[in-house]
């Protein structure tokens, strides 16, 4: 049997967090990781650059503010971003608060936080999965062989298996009568009607996203999308996956920086300005030429080669219309596989704000595997770096009890 103080279940971003935090108080910390190395995921994290915060992270910004809010609290952005200063992080944000090293290397965000547990004599076991925990005689028994006083589950959710993060984590917790909610891929890539992205496959756009479910909500994003043969990734795409499950209607608005009136007016100046030039040029100003196209072809259902001064005052209503809310059938998302973030998780009212198990003393979780998901563009991260810090020293806290 070996023994440890304090065992952290999963060398993630929030693992390594918690080990540091609880290192750096005096804790003799072990870290069992499932997968040959720790940190495997964050090295492919925003695009291999690392968006490892969001400097305008607030509570509304996730599922269950009032909780991330008592978490905040204690840990926030600020001290995270003190917390990477002291770990001798360099970083540089960009005009959305999305704040990335300043090597725009994901693996120096590792490599600081490998090199500080080598200082604080952190130890890492790799290469073997926590299948079970046994509590008796006031400790934890990890796979019948690793003993400890206090033990963190960090295993990340059931996003990304690739990442080693398959939802094990959950099953640990149930066992000791932890409820987990239904859980959903959310920043995943959304399934539409193949007919009109196919044509666009490779295109990026800045658009605003409507999405109404077949309940009649509706929900709206903001920002970049990228056209694909199944149907449309990027942000303001994967933002809304969280919803899209059942389905619904996408309203892709082109020109989200023109009002109704203004698409209006710019289209009977294009019409006049187009005169007996083909209508397939109509849009060649405002949009990308194959977006142009793809709307004028699914708008006006004739040949394009027609004149614009052809173009009806109702065609041209429609037009407008369809420039800004664009409907595309929605069937669905892609899913764990591709998807970064899990939503749902562990019901967190049966945590303390010390993140703390209400059911079994000094046992403690942090990160995905709890029920919080928040934006993309840094926000996970944040949660993840915030709630293990916060569980770190909550544990060696109770150790020192
Ligand atoms: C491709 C991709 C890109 C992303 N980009 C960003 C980004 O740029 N910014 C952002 O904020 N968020 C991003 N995210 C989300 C972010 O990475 C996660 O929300 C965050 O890593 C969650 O941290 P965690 O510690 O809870 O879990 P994880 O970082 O997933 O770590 C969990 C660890 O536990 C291990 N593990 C699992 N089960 C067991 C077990 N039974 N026993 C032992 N070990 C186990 C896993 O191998 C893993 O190492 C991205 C996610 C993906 C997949």
């Amino acid at each position: 049997m070996k023994d440890a103080q304090l065992l952290i279940l999963g060398g993630g971003a929030s693992g390594l967090a918690a080990a540091i935090e609880a290192a750096r108080q005096g804790a003799d910390v072990t870290v069992l990781e499932k997968l040959d190395r720790v940190g495997k995921k964050i090295l492919a994290t925003g695009n291999g650059r690392c968006n490892l915060l969001n400097i305008h992270a607030s509570p509304a910004d996730y599922n269950d503010p009032p909780f991330v809010g008592r978490v905040f609290a204690q840990f926030g952005v600020q001290s995270d971003a003190d917390f990477f200063r002291s770990l001798g992080l360099l970083t540089a944000a960009d005009s959305e608060g999305r704040v990335y090293p300043r090597s725009n290397a994901a693996s120096s965000v590792l490599d600081v936080l490998r090199l500080e547990c080598a200082r604080l004599g952190v130890r890492f076991i790799c290469g073997e999965a926590a299948t079970s925990i046994r509590r008796g005689n006031g400790a934890f028994v990890v796979n019948g062989s690793l003993r400890a006083h206090a033990v963190i589950v960090a295993c990340g959710g059931k996003a990304s298996p690739a990442h080693g993060t398959d939802g094990s984590g959950y099953r640990l917790m149930q066992a000791f009568g932890h409820a987990c909610t239904d859980l959903r891929p959310a920043l995943v890539q959304l399934r539409t009607d193949p007919d009109f992205v196919k044509g666009l496959k490779g295109l990026r756009a800045a658009v605003t996203l409507t999405l109404q479910t077949p309940q009649g909500d509706a929900f709206a994003s903001q920002g970049e999308v990228l056209f694909a043969d199944y149907g449309l990734s990027g942000i303001a795409a994967m933002e809304l996956a969280r919803y899209a499950a059942d389905g619904g209607t996408l309203f892709i608005d082109f020109l989200p920086d023109m009002d109704d009136g203004q698409t209006h007016a710019f289209l009977q100046q294009a019409r006049q300005r187009g005169g007996s030039g083909p209508l397939e040029q109509l849009l060649l100003g405002a949009v990308h030429s194959r977006i142009g196209q793809a709307v004028l072809r699914e708008t006006l259902h004739r040949k394009l080669t027609a004149p614009c001064e052809t173009l009806t005052d109702t065609e041209l209503q429609t037009l407008a219309k369809a420039l800004k809310a664009f409907p595309v059938p929605v069937r669905g998302t892609k899913g764990f596989a591709d998807a970064q973030v899990t939503a749902g998780g562990l019901d967190v009212a049966e945590f303390t704000d010390a993140l703390e198990s209400k059911r079994v003393p000094g046992l403690f979780a942090c990160g995905e595997i709890l029920n919080i998901d928040g934006k993309c563009g840094g926000y996970n991260l944040t949660f993840a770096w915030s709630s293990g810090r916060l569980v770190g020293r909550s544990a060696a806290q109770f150790l020192k009890a």
